[in-house]
């Protein structure tokens, strides 16, 4: 049971981090507009609760199946830039498979709400919700990891570097989505780690969150060749520390790991003097040149058609590849 577990559910669950941000996908999915996290490490404990559109019951009996997906449309063979982060059906199937899992919803335009407590990837209960009223999810996610004690003691030895992680993910995805609004509590501590409010740009919410120094030195970049969209903000190649920490990269919204992409761009605007915009760019990576001094900051999201890139290639799905 255990070894079936961890092969499905390290797929795409290391962690409560990777538990979190896929809840918060599907809230995002779900057109939210406020998201709500509540974690507790000590416990293996996770909560989201958003104001999206809910789930039917027709949904809710699916939900947590393996492969049971309402995202078929946004298949990864798609040519739009505009999917979801889900397809595949999967997290809530893993996440089932490795805790006490309790989704509390209700559709709009429905009369009823409804809850469906799932363990070890099996339906526990599934009924009427009479205290739901509000149309939304509530997904809690208790005894994380429960048939996984190597994975267990791991998460719970390293607290502090947990919730770090929780909130590191938090604001990268709450960045690229000014418009909704976030909190992250620590229902241990009761500390709020992170609240951000709905702001018209991400400008605004760049400048709460991340400092007036990087802020100030951004400068906005949009390009389009209506097909492929480059849009965000980038500083001139400076030598601050606060800037260059800055670094930003989202595919169709999706946070990209520090990798070649970041690379080139440090390398471009190294360059950026000598650099023609009537010539072609040399593109090709040179990885043994010395680092450059001065680098600029940036926060961009390409968006592009997901035919163009993988995510896949590693469960983080944090690296790409084109
Ligand atoms: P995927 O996101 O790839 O479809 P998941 O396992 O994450 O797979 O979710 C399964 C399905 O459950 C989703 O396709 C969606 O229909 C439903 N769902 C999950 N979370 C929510 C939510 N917060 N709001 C509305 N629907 C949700
Ligand atoms: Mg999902």
């Amino acid at each position: 049971e255990a070894a079936r577990s961890s092969m499905r559910s390290g797929v795409i669950l290391y962690d409560l981090t990777s538990v979190v941000e896929e809840l918060v996908f599907n809230s995002l999915d779900a057109g939210a507009t406020k998201v709500s996290v509540f974690v507790g490490v000590g416990t293996c404990y996770a909560k989201v609760v958003d104001d999206g559109f809910g789930i039917t019951r027709d949904g809710l009996v699916l939900v947590g199946e393996r492969y049971a997906t309402s995202k078929f449309d946004h298949s990864p063979e798609t040519d739009s830039a505009s999917g979801s982060f889900g397809f595949r059906g999967e997290a809530l199937a893993s996440i089932s498979d490795v805790s006490l899992l309790e989704i509390l919803t209700k559709a709009s335009g429905r009369p009823n709400g409804y809850r469906k407590v799932m363990k070890g990837c099996k339906c526990l209960y599934l009924g009427i919700d009479d205290d739901r009223k509000d149309v939304g999810t509530t997904v809690v996610v208790r005894d994380l990891f429960y048939n996984q004690p190597v994975r267990r003691k791991y998460m719970q030895s390293s607290p502090k570097k947990v919730l770090h992680a929780v909130i590191k993910c938090v604001h990268r995805i709450a960045l690229v989505h000014s418009k909704v609004s976030f909190k992250l509590i620590d229902i241990e501590s009761e500390d709020e780690l992170l609240r951000t409010i709905s702001s018209p740009s991400p400008l605004a919410l760049l400048k709460r969150t991340v400092g007036i120094e990087v802020s100030t030195a951004l400068h906005e970049l949009n390009i389009s060749d209506g097909k492929i969209e480059l849009s965000g903000y980038i500083s001139s190649p400076c030598n601050s520390l606060a800037i260059k920490a800055f670094q930003y990269v989202y595919i169709n919204s999706r946070f990209i790991c520090k990798g070649p992409i970041h690379k080139l761009l440090n390398q471009l605007a190294s360059n950026f003097e000598c650099w023609d915009p009537g010539k072609d760019v040399d593109v090709s990576l040179n990885m043994k040149r010395s680092r450059p001094q001065s680098l600029p900051a940036y926060f961009l999201n390409l968006s592009c058609p997901q035919s163009l890139y993988d995510l896949t290639f590693e469960p983080s799905k944090t690296y790409v590849e084109f």
